[in-house]
């Protein structure tokens, strides 16, 4: 019987297993979701542009592609399955057409769409998705059976841990090891990924792709059908919109990008939005790039240019660069970590820079650690995640997230890089954008639509455990304390405050570094929850340690810093 093979906008790959098993190929754009929020204009160009290039580029590999442009999936079928009637195909089966299509990542899509088809009389057979290296099989294997995992308060029920999950993986799929063990005798050199470049260093560069005619029309129509928000100009795109694009992407990280990805893979640079990182997620969340190979070619190029763990220095300069800090010490008053590791020197000539193992070994962990684990999280926490807030945060996002008006410099740089480029890389995700969230009070959900608005490779299955969960705290699923902060980790890890209106030295008083009153005023707020987890501990010894005195002046500073951000004035 005939099987039309059903694609997503987020399952771009022609090299599928589901395709050579297919007779043909349907595809549905549906444009409604972009009329309920205003989303980047990078990413609606990016996600309709890129779909409109796999439909041909399937058409010239041979296959036959049904593209449906509609507001809806539901009208979408209605005009697939009005070609498909029976009588079309001229037959006098009336069974209705059969679909097959890959589980969708965003929680019950797969049985929405099965509805949807049954109730045009035909059927939909969803199958493991093989855009992840892992399957909801093996995540079971490892973590068990299991009640919901978060209460509808938000607080954890069960609890998973990336780094276990990680070393799990890497076994089973075979990554980075040696006889059984992590090449190099340690699963995790996250020691040596936590400098700061000096001044001088020259990050290598962001590839960038050329929009052609089809992205340009893409993007006029983007424009003028859709309410967007961030950067509107086609100047700034960029972004790989096919797979020999996003191939080409990841050689290009592989060759300039990899050796120093770790050494400065935490670090924030005034005016250096890119710095080492992939910049891979779009391409790989929309299923250019299957995530294996993103893997595999760090793995090839230790084979071929590896060097031990922090045996590379990108900044040639032989004297670590920066300083070395720590996520699991970012409090307030924590004591600055030890230099990393220093030694061997860039080469000179054009062949490929040496990669070190932590460089290695570092982005290994963001793809099959934190990626396919946060995918099973999401899978394992909804609908619960979505609405999760333990902390019980319910301010609106300050208008800086909107317009970058603001006077703090990092949060400026980070909403700005978000606003041009639909992108900020990790720390500034994470330290910048949702620190300042969490300690401000902002609703996690509301965190959430800025994010997935705003990023071109945010998807409701990956924004919602990293900004819910991890960003938030609004859950305790996946981490035992919440990554809070105040302007020290900040200014330890950027160039920002230096330069900064706001003192990060001073606590509270006009002009003290908005960061670290907040910091201090939410520890306090939410000790209840607080207090008693994880590796809490020491933050609370110095919440012990402050006087009435000192805590009337947090507080004071604290609402001043509150009302200026929600008056648009921070
Ligand atoms: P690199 O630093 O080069 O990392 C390599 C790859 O690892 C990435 O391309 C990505 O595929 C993967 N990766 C690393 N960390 C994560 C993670 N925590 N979750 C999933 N994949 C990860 N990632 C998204 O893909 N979409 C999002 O909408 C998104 N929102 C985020 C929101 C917050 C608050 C935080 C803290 C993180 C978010 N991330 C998201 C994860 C991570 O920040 C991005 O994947 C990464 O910054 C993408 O840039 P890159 O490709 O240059 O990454």
């Amino acid at each position: 019987d005939r099987t039309t093979c059903w694609l997503l906008g987020d399952q771009l790959n022609p090299d599928l297993d589901v395709l050579d098993r297919a007779d043909d190929v349907l595809l549905i754009e549906a444009h409604g979701f972009a009329d309920r929020k205003p989303y980047h204009a990078h990413k609606l160009t990016l996600v309709f542009s890129a779909m409109r290039h796999f439909r041909d580029d399937l058409r010239e590999r041979g296959y036959d592609v049904t593209y449906v442009r509609a507001d809806s999936f539901g009208e979408g079928l209605d005009e697939f399955f009005a070609d498909r009637r029976p009588e079309a195909d001229g037959g006098d089966d009336d069974s209705g057409p059969h679909l097959r299509l890959m589980r969708p990542a965003g929680h019950g899509a797969g049985e929405r769409l099965r509805e949807l088809v049954a109730e045009r009389g035909g059927t939909l057979e969803l199958i493991d998705n093989e855009l992840f290296w892992t399957t909801p099989a093996d995540w079971r294997e490892w973590a068990g059976d299991g009640e919901a995992a978060i209460g509808e308060d938000g607080a954890a029920e069960r609890t998973f841990r990336q780094e276990n999950w990680y070393r799990h993986v890497r076994r089973e799929a075979d990554v980075l090891m040696d006889d059984g063990d992590p090449v190099g005798g340690e699963w995790n050199y996250d020691d040596l990924n936590q400098e700061t470049p000096p001044d001088d260093w020259t990050p290598p560069g962001r590839p960038t792709f050329e929009p052609d005619e089809l992205t340009r029309e893409t993007h006029a129509w983007v424009r003028e059908r859709f309410d967007t928000w961030g950067n509107d100009a086609l100047d700034e795109f960029g972004w790989a919109v096919t797979r020999e694009e996003a191939r080409e992407a990841l050689d290009r990280f592989v060759r300039d990008g990899l050796p120093a990805f770790g050494r400065y893979e935490d670090a924030m640079v005034g005016g250096e939005p890119f710095l080492s990182h992939s910049l891979l997620s779009p391409a790989i969340n929309l299923g250019l790039l299957d995530p294996r190979e993103p893997v595999r070619a760090v793995e090839r190029a230790y084979a071929e240019r590896g060097v031990e763990p922090g045996a590379y220095d990108p900044d040639d300069h032989g004297d670590g660069g920066g300083t070395a800090t720590s996520l699991d010490e970012f409090g307030g008053d924590a004591a600055d970590g030890e230099d990393g590791a220093t030694g061997g020197r860039a080469t000179e000539s054009d062949e490929p820079a040496p990669v070190p193992l932590n460089a290695v070994e570092g982005f290994v962990r963001q793809v099959i650690g934190w990626r396919e684990f946060m995918r099973h999280v999401y899978r394992e926490a909804m609908p619960e995640l979505a609405d999760a807030n333990q902390l019980d945060q319910e301010r609106e996002l300050p208008p800086a997230y909107w317009d970058g008006e603001t006077d703090m410099r990092c949060l400026s740089e980070a909403v700005g890089h978000v606003r041009e480029f639909g992108y900020a890389h990790h720390i500034e995700r994470l330290m910048v954008l949702s620190n300042f969230a969490l300690v401000y009070g902002a609703d996690p959900a509301d965190v959430n639509e800025w994010f997935h608005l705003g990023f071109v490779d945010a998807y409701h299955w990956v924004t919602t455990p990293n900004v819910v969960a991890m960003g938030s705290f609004g859950t305790d699923v996946l981490s035992s304390k919440p990554y809070a902060s105040s302007g020290n980790y900040v200014n330890r890890m950027s160039d920002h405050c230096a330069d900064c209106r706001y003192a990060v030295s001073r606590t509270t008083g006009e002009g003290a570094c908005p960061f670290n009153a907040l910091y201090w005023d939410f520890l306090k707020e939410n000790e209840e929850t607080l207090r008693g987890t994880g590796r809490m501990g020491l933050m609370y010894s110095h919440v012990d340690n402050k006087d009435d005195e000192e805590w009337a002046a947090i507080r004071e500073r604290a609402d001043r810093v509150r009302e200026l951000a929600g008056d648009g004035e921070l």
